[in-house]
C-alpha cells in the first residue's frame, strides 16, 4: 500500500495536474470516485472526472503508481 496523490489530465488542453486529493492504493481500489469536479490550473476549465481518469502518483517518491484493477 502506498500513499498516493491523484492527478488528472485536462481534456481541453492536456495539462496533467494535481487534484489535491490524497488517498492510498487500497482505499482507491475500494472507493468510488464518480463525478468529481476539478479545475485545470492551466486553462481554467472545470470538468468532471471519474475513477478511471485518475493517475496515481506515490507521494513519497513522486513515481507513477500502476492503477489498481479497474474492473
Ligand atoms: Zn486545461
Amino acid at each position: 500500500m502506498a500513499r498516493v496523490a491523484l492527478y488528472v489530465g485536462c481534456r481541453t488542453c492536456g495539462e496533467v495536474f494535481d487534484t489535491g486529493l490524497r488517498t492510498d492504493t487500497t482505499s482507491f481500489a475500494r472507493g468510488t470516485f464518480a463525478a468529481n469536479y476539478h479545475t485545470c490550473p492551466r486553462c481554467g476549465t472545470t470538468q468532471t472526472y471519474r475513477k478511471a481518469d485518475y493517475r496515481l502518483v506515490d507521494v513519497r517518491t513522486g513515481q507513477a503508481v500502476p492503477p489498481p484493477d479497474r474492473g
